[in-house]
């Protein structure tokens, strides 16, 4: 039979990049999943340092190809090159990291509970994971969960997101004869909605890890109640990006434009709110707008130089349009007026002064994560309770942001922040040794770090007994 394929185009300019994805059905998941539980029967024995092995030959491959992957991503993704190239090393890093964690998983005994018992503590692979990803980083939070799962021991099927899958698929060639069989399935789809059900409602699936939005992970939750399995969740955030009184404000707008503008606007741990005291906020507003002015804007396929691609899809900037829309009543600072010379899908950056706290909870920009270039901004008068109480005013707690010149004050401020993350006097906090993840509405569960493994594994306590000496 032949199979159905789907296209991916350049969201720059909407040129069909691929038509050759392979567009997979429930029976093409179901036959993953039969491969994967192959896989894990001869995966979750090896010992942890051919795990390591494995993993490391993965990386060292990717490594290799890193400057042809960064392009086709940037193909698919629309991401400046600088980005993609970043991302790469990014997403080596996470396979380099649980390489070296694979053969440090380890139980452990309490000997000293009962005299003639030991009770051990096993710690398994917990079986087939699948393993959802998003457009925003196509190579990172592949490797991010991959890298994890396969030092559990765990065999995978990922379905990446129908906009990027391009560098999934390129990923996945790169680790064939790596692993045994079956162990690493890439499921390509436009249905991911019954991919997902097929994947959730499978006894098959021991753990789901996905990054996305919340709504999507909130559905992923209810759908994985029936077979009770183990969850990580990486959802949306409103990150707060706060300016004490006193601080450095040539810093603070550095650190705003270096994260708010990052793949235009469009990961989860951009700055969303930003809270300026309010003797810094004319100082920070015209410097940030004014920084604004210098970024290259332009399709990153034929400009090595971009900083600031499109918006990943019409839908997206559609969103993002009317978000700004909505805010009418404010005072709205744009630059790059051009921006439609670039292509459909480019919007440009945009500053939306709020004029009050009380104004925020009716501006959808401020209530809602933009995922685009704009800046929702406010000040405040008060202490740095009060800018506390307004950035903690929120339903998700991904990542924070505080600039101060007082660390004292910063490091109190961070940590009475409602969120999993925070940077202090830094906006770029992702890193493989880190442990990442939300609080409140963004999720559930770290990746990365050492925490980062902790998902695909579970406990067995063997209670060893009669030991009578
Ligand atoms: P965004 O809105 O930013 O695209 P999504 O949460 O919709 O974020 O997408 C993130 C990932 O989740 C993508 O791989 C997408 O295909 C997938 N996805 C979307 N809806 C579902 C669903 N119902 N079940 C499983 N995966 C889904």
């Amino acid at each position: 039979m032949k199979r159905a394929l789907f296209s991916v185009r350049n969201p720059a300019t909407l040129e069909v990049v691929s038509s050759a994805v392979p567009d997979c059905s429930v029976q093409d998941v179901n036959d993953a999943l039969m491969a994967a539980e192959e896989g894990f029967s001869a995966w979750s024995r090896e010992t942890g340092r051919a795990k390591s092995r494995a993993i490391r030959a993965w990386h060292d491959r990717i490594v290799e190809e890193r400057e042809e992957l960064a392009r086709l991503m940037v193909s698919e993704s629309g991401k400046p090159l600088k980005e993609a190239r970043g991302e790469m090393d990014y997403a080596c890093s996470f396979l380099e990291w649980f390489s070296e964690e694979a053969p440090r998983v380890r139980g452990r005994v309490d000997d000293g509970v009962a005299r003639d018992r030991r009770f051990v503590t096993l710690r398994q692979p917990a079986g087939v994971a699948a393993l959802i990803t998003p457009w925003n980083f196509p190579a990172a939070m592949i490797t991010r969960k991959c890298g994890a799962a396969l030092a559990a021991g765990c065999s995978i099927v990922c379905k990446p997101a129908e906009d990027t899958p391009l560098t999934a698929l390129a990923l996945s060639r790169l680790s064939e004869g790596l692993f045994p069989d079956g162990v690493l399935n890439m499921v390509t789809t436009t249905r991911p909605i019954e991919v997902g059900e097929a994947l959730c409602s499978s006894d098959k699936v021991r753990a789901v890890s996905f990054t996305g939005s919340t709504r999507v992970g909130q559905w992923l939750y209810e759908k994985s109640a029936g077979t009770m399995k183990t969850l990580g969740l990486e959802l949306g955030g409103n990150a707060p990006f706060v300016v004490l009184e006193g601080a450095d404000v040539d810093l603070a707008v550095k650190c705003a434009l270096a994260s708010k503008f990052r793949n235009a606007g469009q990961t989860c741990v951009c700055p969303d709110r930003f809270i300026v005291h309010e003797s810094h906020y004319d100082e920070f507003v015209d410097g940030l707008h004014e920084r604004m002015e210098s970024l290259r804007m332009g399709n990153a396929m034929a400009d090595d130089d971009v900083d600031l691609g499109p918006l990943i899809n019409e839908a997206a900037k559609t969103r993002v349009a009317a978000l700004v829309e909505q805010a009418a009543k404010c005072s709205i600072r744009q630059t790059h007026t051009d921006y439609a010379r670039h292509g459909p899908n480019f919007y440009p950056p945009t500053i939306v002064e709020i004029p009050s706290s009380n104004a925020c909870s009716q501006t959808q920009c401020w209530t809602e994560e933009t995922f685009g270039p704009i800046v929702a901004v406010t000040s405040y008068s008060g202490s740095d309770e009060d800018a506390l109480r307004f950035a903690n005013d929120d339903s998700s707690g991904l990542a924070g942001y505080v600039v101060c010149r007082d660390l004292r004050r910063g490091w109190r401020f961070a940590e009475k922040l409602q969120v999993g993350m925070v940077g202090v006097n830094e906006s770029i906090i992702s890193h493989a040794q880190a442990s990442f993840g939300g609080i409140k509405l963004s999720g559930v569960g770290r990746e990365g770090a050492d925490r980062g493994i902790d998902e695909f594994l579970q406990d067995k306590y063997i209670c060893l007994g009669s030991l009578d000496f």
